[in-house]
């Protein structure tokens, strides 16, 4: 029993690790045969979504005992809209996406999609209905076009190379000398972060879930891909329900809604430029970040008149 329960633990270790790195949800479950902590109920039924309004109603969520992360957000997506979250790092924006997903149930409160709670539905659709680009892809060892038809396995080539294309991915994989065929992941072609996050992104649009939630991680990116990327996400965002984890705040001006996250409260909510008058911490936030991107572009013309 001893010996056992090493490689047990070992799992376990490893379900989490992947878990916390928001890794697809739908890659976790095929790629490692273990059981998720949140189980169906017996008479758990299938999510019947309709237009895919998202609700969290006074929601209550801690990993821990003691350390209560989600400490009552209420806030609602209407069908076809975008809210935004942003915040600091820690604030628990990846909790409220791992919680839609139901990788674990709140302590409190409710999640709602078109009125149902997330507990009394399927897990299995559940994620049909929901598509996650998350922060970090990781790849199937396999060529890119089973990885990008993983989103729904019984598209066409031609929806494959479209799905690509729209992904803004499309020109790079044709320029590989095995096109589609190339193998990638560990034990093939490495991609770029923001190549990786464009092949989640074919294969979210080729899923074509009515809900979606991105969570960006594009401050590693230049700027030149950021816009690239940028351009794919709004493409599949459009008249779907979003939910956007924003790190670069130039990625949510758009949206209906933002709502600021601070400490596992929200701290302040409203449009863009609503949020900016009101001259808070999303204001400071964005004084910041124009500092920032100002003086990347000074330190660029700089090295352009060198
Ligand atoms: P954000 O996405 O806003 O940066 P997260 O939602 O990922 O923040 O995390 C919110 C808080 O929850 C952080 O303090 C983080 O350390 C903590 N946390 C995340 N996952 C776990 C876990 N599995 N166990 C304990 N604490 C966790
Ligand atoms: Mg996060």
């Amino acid at each position: 029993l001893m010996q056992l329960s090493v490689p047990l633990n070992f799992i376990g270790f490893i379900y989490r690790e992947i878990r916390q790195g928001l890794t697809d949800i739908e890659q976790m479950f095929d790629l490692l045969d273990v059981k998720a902590e949140v189980v169906d109920k017996p008479d758990a039924v299938a999510l019947g979504v309709g237009a895919g309004k998202v609700e969290f109603r006074d929601v209550r969520f801690a990993y821990e005992p003691n350390r209560q992360i989600l400490k009552g957000i209420s806030f609602e997506v209407p069908a076809g809209r975008t809210v935004a979250i942003v915040g600091p790092s820690g604030a628990g924006k990846s909790t409220i996406s791992r919680l839609l997903f139901r990788f674990y149930d709140v302590q409190s409160g409710a999640i709602l999609i078109d009125g149902q709670d997330v507990r009394d539905v399927t897990q299995q659709s559940l994620r049909a209905a929901i598509g996650m680009v998350p922060q970090d892809t990781v790849l199937f060892n396999d060529t890119i076009a089973y990885n990008i038809r993983y989103g729904r396995i019984d598209a066409s080539d031609e929806e494959v190379r479209r799905a690509a294309e729209l992904a803004q991915i499309g020109s790079f994989i044709e320029s590989l000398p095995e096109g589609y065929d190339t193998m990638v992941g560990e034990r093939g072609l490495k991609l770029s972060g923001g190549e990786k996050q464009r092949v989640a992104i074919a294969r979210t649009i080729l899923k074509a879930p009515p809900i979606l939630i991105l969570d960006e991680a594009t401050s590693a990116l230049d700027s030149h891909t950021e816009q690239e990327i940028q351009s794919a996400l709004d493409l599949v965002s459009r008249d779907r329900t979003t939910i956007v984890i924003a790190h670069r705040l130039s990625t949510v001006i758009s949206a209906d809604e933002i709502i600021v996250l601070k400490e596992g409260r929200i701290e302040e909510r409203g449009t863009h430029a609503a949020l900016l008058r009101m001259g808070g911490l999303y204001a400071s936030m964005w004084d910041r970040q124009r500092e920032a991107t100002e003086a990347e572009e000074r330190l660029r013309i700089a090295r352009e008149t060198d």
